[in-house]
């Protein structure tokens, strides 16, 4: 058994906490199949299906971030446990952590005028980062 942030009791199998710990390493998105293939590369044997239903396991917990990347497959990121948004490079994934508030306010504005309650939002910003702009106008 491990402890997370919150203090909520887990049970991590040995493999899901493999994929834990390697995904406290990365700062970008990453599919599960980039996943399988850093651990494997870190010389660990986890089957590529093992990471794939570790990684849906620990989104469904909490512990990771999923979000739909722009060739359609699930990217996985741990993030702050706060409410956020992400500003995600499309070519290699990397991630940044944003919270604007004017985001905020036009999304409890908006439900309000219309007497929508208990308003929820999803927003997601690609672009492409600093580093494969470079290495990409060279
Ligand atoms: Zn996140
Ligand atoms: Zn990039
Ligand atoms: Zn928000």
């Amino acid at each position: 058994m491990s402890t997370d942030q919150t203090g909520k009791h887990l049970r991590l199998t040995r493999q899901r906490q493999v994929i834990l710990d390697h995904m406290n390493d990365t700062n970008e998105f990453v599919s599960a199949q980039k996943a399988h293939a850093q651990l494997k590369m870190a010389g660990e044997s986890v089957g590529l299906a093992t990471v794939y239903r570790g990684l849906q396991w620990l989104a469904g917990e909490g512990l990771v971030d999923a979000i739909r990347m722009v060739d359609g497959e699930i990217g996985y990121r741990r993030c702050s446990t706060e409410h956020h948004h992400h500003l995600i490079c499309r070519t290699c994934g990397r991630a940044v952590e944003i919270l604007p508030e004017a985001l905020e306010r036009w999304a409890i504005q908006v439900a309000t005028e219309h007497g929508f309650h208990e308003p929820e939002h999803h927003v997601e910003v690609y672009g492409v980062c600093d580093a494969c702009w470079s290495a990409m106008t060279d």
